[in-house]
């Protein structure tokens, strides 16, 4: 079997025998240089499969390595390593990635054999060698196309699922938030990830936004007609640019008999927000509407502090990658009381989404957070099942 390739960049030559040594006894073909230029010429001469790169380094940073990298070639196998700390380790990961590299994961100094270990056996192709007829083929996700999408929406093929939100002291019932899932005549029931960025990118996010805010309202109305309750719709930041999004909420607000008072429209923030005027003028206009804003994914986005101050927003989502991670991450953990912080000392409710355990959610009130959601409290469930669960709680509780 030919020997998988492996070379380490570090400028302590010390640190880069190490390295290579280990990955020799994992029975890898390993070299190390301590320098950039030396590098990338054993990229191009030797063709690693596996990098290990160093961050400092006097002459070039493992960063702008990896940016250059990923000008050449960005398909080889990238672990970084540093003496940095985690949070150093994980913005080099990002920005790697960012750039398109395949980055295996990071390797904090000091280094063990069994850190070494652990991330080469997440390439098993690297330390066995690749397979002739790999076990599990990858799941080819096919390609929506256009069409696709098209007669899905006239079809009515996309179906809702809710989710509820409780308060993280009383566990009173807050509300719901609406998932749409596409369920798909021969690949099945779809998460939303497979298609509404094709949606978006096709143009046909307001005409699928249209079915979801009428089928979620028109369940809504059925099951809470004249209670407390409030609905969470999640709003495409492409539509921002849509201002007759607001007349058709209104309108169907008007239709269903339901305040716009008990609809939370969910944004993310991404760079469709860039255009600040715009974005102000259409939130504005929702507020004055009755309807509520919340910032969705809270922590995740670039300029959030700033998009919270200057936009109408009443809620933050403080993003699931925090609160899952919660009770195991001192930096999670971290976020999320500033996040909270933040929305107290703006007047803002805050509500955790991700909670998937009893301790992350006694964690979040002890915090002040007001409203959870997540799989400890529920999963998404069909509209028949929602309302049967909150009454079934009603009647519990
Ligand atoms: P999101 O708005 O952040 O929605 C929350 C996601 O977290 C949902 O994934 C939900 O199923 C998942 N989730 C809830 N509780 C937990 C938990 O305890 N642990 C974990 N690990 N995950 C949890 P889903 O339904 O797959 O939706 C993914 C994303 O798709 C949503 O993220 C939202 O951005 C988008 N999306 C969903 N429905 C719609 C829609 O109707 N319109 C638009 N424009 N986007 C939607
Ligand atoms: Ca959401
Ligand atoms: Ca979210």
């Amino acid at each position: 079997m030919m020997q998988r390739r492996l070379l380490v960049l570090d400028d302590d030559d010390a640190v880069g025998n190490t390295i290579r040594l280990l990955a020799m006894s994992l029975g890898l073909d390993a070299r190390c240089v301590s320098n950039p230029k030396g590098f990338f010429a054993e990229m191009a001469r030797w063709e690693p499969h596996v990098v290990v790169i160093d961050l400092a380094m006097p002459e070039m940073d493992g960063v702008e390595v990896m940016r250059r990298l990923s000008g050449i070639q960005s398909w080889v196998k990238v672990i970084i390593t540093s003496g940095m700390g985690s949070s150093v380790l994980d913005a080099a990961r990002r920005s790697g990635l960012g750039h398109g590299l395949d980055i295996v994961g990071v390797l904090p100094k000091p280094l063990t054999k069994q850190g070494l270990c652990d991330l080469l056996v997440e390439i098993p192709e690297v330390v066995r060698g690749p397979s002739v007829e790999p076990k599990s083929a990858p799941i080819e996700t096919p390609r929506t196309s256009k069409d696709d999408l098209v007669n899905a929406i006239a079809n009515h093929e996309f179906v809702m699922m809710y989710q509820p939100k409780i308060a993280c002291r009383t566990t009173t019932l807050d509300g719901f938030e609406a998932l749409v899932r596409w369920n798909h005549p021969s690949r099945g029931i779809l998460a939303p990830d497979t298609f509404i960025p094709a949606a978006e990118n096709f143009g046909l996010i307001d005409a699928l936004s249209q079915q979801i805010f009428r089928q979620s309202i028109a369940w809504f109305s059925q099951a809470f007609p004249d209670s407390q309750e409030r609905l969470s719709l999640n709003f495409s930041a492409k539509s921002i640019k849509d201002f007759s999004l607001i007349d058709q909420l209104s309108n169907l607000c008007r239709e269903f008999s339901i305040a716009s008072e008990r609809i939370i429209l969910e944004l993310t923030e991404t760079s469709a927000m860039d255009d600040p005027l715009l974005s102000l003028d259409l939130m504005t206009r929702f507020r004055v509407k009755g309807f509520h804003l919340s910032i969705d994914d809270f922590g995740t986005g670039y300029s959030s502090m700033v998009q919270l101050v200057r936009l109408p927003f009443s809620e933050i989502k403080i993003d699931r990658s925090f609160v899952v991670k919660g009770a195991r991450s001192q930096e999670s953990n971290t976020i999320i009381k500033s996040i909270v912080d933040l929305g107290q000392s703006l007047g803002l409710a805050v509500a955790a989404e991700g909670v998937e355990d009893l301790d992350t959610l006694q964690y979040l009130d002890s915090l002040g957070c007001g409203l959870a959601q997540g799989y400890f409290i529920a999963k998404p469930m069909p509209g028949e099942v929602a309302s049967r669960w909150a009454k079934e709680r009603a009647v519990t509780a």
